[in-house]
């Protein structure tokens, strides 16, 4: 649960690709912020591109720090539903406060 913030200086526009790796850095910088998402985290993957997309990078490259794609191995390209999912994952990794 995103612990109630009333009032913040920093705040992270969209939960996209961008978003997410902004609030890991402000959190491992112990920074307060918010990060408001109007529709759901990585959305645009979901239904912002044709069904049959994948990642044009392979997962050994697509990816943020830390964390593999769980069911594409380094070579593979990873499926838009996964690349969404992977994103949400490492958004719940750090408790990214997303509202
Ligand atoms: C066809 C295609 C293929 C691609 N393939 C790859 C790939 O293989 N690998 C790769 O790394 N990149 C790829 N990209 C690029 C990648 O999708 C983008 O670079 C990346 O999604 C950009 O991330 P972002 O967070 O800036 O924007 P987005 O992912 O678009 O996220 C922006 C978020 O902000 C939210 N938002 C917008 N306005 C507001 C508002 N006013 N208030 C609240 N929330 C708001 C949106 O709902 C959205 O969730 C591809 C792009 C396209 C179009």
């Amino acid at each position: 649960m995103t612990p109630e913030i009333t009032k913040v200086d920093t705040l992270v526009v969209g939960a996209g690709q961008a978003g997410i790796a902004m609030s890991e850095h402000l959190t491992r910088l112990d920074i307060p912020h918010l990060v408001l998402e109007k529709q759901g985290i990585a959305q645009a993957w979901r239904t912002g591109r044709w069904d049959s997309l994948v990642a044009n990078g392979p997962a050994w490259h697509d990816r943020f720090p830390g964390q593999t794609f769980a069911d594409t191995g380094p070579d593979g390209f990873v499926p838009k539903e996964r690349v969404a999912d992977y994103f949400a994952e490492y958004a719940q990794r750090f408790n990214a406060p997303v509202r």
